[in-house]
């Protein structure tokens, strides 16, 4: 794919692109990335940044001498660090003549559809005043259950919020190998989204000050596939990295996309935790929902209904052996789906339109 004009990207910078093997910031590559972006506004894309690093710049101004658990001293880094962080980046922005804003935001902004819709408003209107906006998760109040897994979460639900054309995942590495690098392991140059293959190559962990690892990237990567937007997990260290992929220059992974779904269906596709129960459904419903007709799911292919949720909430659908299979918007609250399961004829559950199977 090659990224045309007019078109919108979001670019996502990983802790381990941004630091030094110190794990204090590394400016000339935060300035190398704002130069490409700002090339990239130039010929008329528009950009948005999602970037980690702001524990990375806390670590270098601040030791918390305060006696207390982790969870306060990440707070603190945090609230010292992005304050550091956005000050790098006005500073390179400005060099260049534009603007950027920040904007933090924590995962209960985006479980319900009106908040979602809120923010995807100030980003609408941040965008047409050609200002960058800079999203990093709100690591202040964001603590434990509240907290993405990683900003790699948060970029996938930002480039769907904002209806983008591509997300590029700068990375510390190439892209994703098919081995381990010094054994022979190569890169995947392109990731067909219904392909699997790669979990089999990919071990989990993190990376060194980052809180994302290759699973979380790949499987988020592959879900903005499959709703019809372009990922490229590339070396975000690399010269110019950016602006060559984006012209389609073969580097990295490519996620391949299928055609675009609607902006309701990619916000459920990304609406995981935000479930208020589940569905279990039979091997026939399973393979009806796979297949590549448009279809509902229907009361007669439910086995099981479990936890209290109300018309309009988000549900997950599970397969009888306890695999996902996907997420939908309930038509019927839990009681009446419960009355209703097994039973022919019946009005959808979740209607195709609010359907999102994997
Ligand atoms: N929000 C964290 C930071 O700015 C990074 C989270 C991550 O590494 O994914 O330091």
């Amino acid at each position: 794919m090659v990224v045309t004009q007019s078109q919108l990207v979001v670019v996502k910078i990983g802790t381990n692109v941004i630091t030094k093997d110190d794990g204090l910031l590394n400016k000339p590559v935060l300035r190398h990335i704002v130069e490409q972006v700002c090339a990239l506004k130039k010929g008329g894309t528009n950009v948005i940044l999602v970037s980690s690093g702001a524990m990375a710049a806390g670590r270098s101004l601040l030791t918390p001498s305060v006696k207390t658990g982790n969870v306060v001293k990440r707070q603190m880094l945090a609230a010292v660090g992005q304050a550091s962080l956005m000050h790098e980046y006005l500073d390179a922005f400005n060099g260049h003549d534009y603007l950027c804003a920040q904007v933090l935001t924590t995962k209960e902004d985006f479980r319900t559809r009106h908040h979602y819709l809120n923010m995807k408003n100030c980003f609408s209107a941040l965008l047409k005043d050609n200002v960058v906006p800079i999203v990093n998760e709100n690591d202040v109040i964001s603590v434990e259950e509240l907290m993405f897994t990683d900003n790699d979460e948060l970029a996938g639900l930002i480039t769907s919020m904002a209806n983008a054309d591509a997300l590029v995942i700068l990375t510390s590495v190439d892209g994703v190998y098919d081995g381990t690098p010094n054994e022979g392991g190569a890169v995947i140059p392109v990731i067909e989204p219904e392909s699997t293959a790669w979990k089999n190559h990919i071990q989990s962990g993190t990376s060194q000050f980052g809180k994302g690892g290759m699973l979380t990237k790949c499987s988020i990567a592959q879900k903005l596939a499959i709703t019809g937007i372009a990922v490229y997990i590339v070396n975000g260290r690399s010269k110019d990295i950016v602006l060559d992929v984006l012209k389609g220059k073969k580097i990295g992974t490519y996620f391949r996309p299928h055609k675009k779904a609607s902006n309701v269906k990619r916000w459920i596709a990304h609406a995981e935790g935000m479930e208020r129960g589940k569905v279990v459904v039979n091997k026939c419903a399973v393979d009806i929902l796979r297949s590549p007709e448009t279809v509902s799911l229907l009361p007669v292919g439910i086995v099981n209904v479990e936890g209290e949720f109300e018309k309009g909430d988000i549900v997950q659908i599970c397969q009888e052996n306890g695999e996902k299979l996907g997420l939908g918007k309930a038509q019927y609250n839990a009681e009446r789906v419960r009355s209703l399961m097994g039973e022919k004829g019946q009005k959808p559950f979740i209607h195709y339109d609010f359907l999102f199977v994997t």
